[in-house]
């Protein structure tokens, strides 16, 4: 499922379990919208994953949590 926000593509969104507060908006989210990361610059001796994802919420768009690491 791919929605459009903006110029940016949204990969995917997941259902929440349970409805939570976003805690920037304060109205109640049911799903996380999930963004890419992609390593775009290094340090040459980075120990840093690759790729990682940054998850939304789909009201007000402002980045709740991220991750660095092979999830997706
Ligand atoms: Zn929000």
């Amino acid at each position: 499922m791919e929605q459009k926000l903006g110029e940016r593509e949204i990969e995917a969104e997941f259902t929440l379990e349970s409805a939570a507060l976003c805690p920037h908006c304060r109205q109640p989210i049911e799903s996380l919208l999930v963004v890419r990361l992609l390593r775009t610059k290094v340090n040459f001796v980075s120990s840093l994953p690759r790729r990682g994802q940054v998850m939304l919420c789909p009201k007000c768009e402002v980045i709740l949590t991220g991750s660095l690491g092979g999830l997706i």
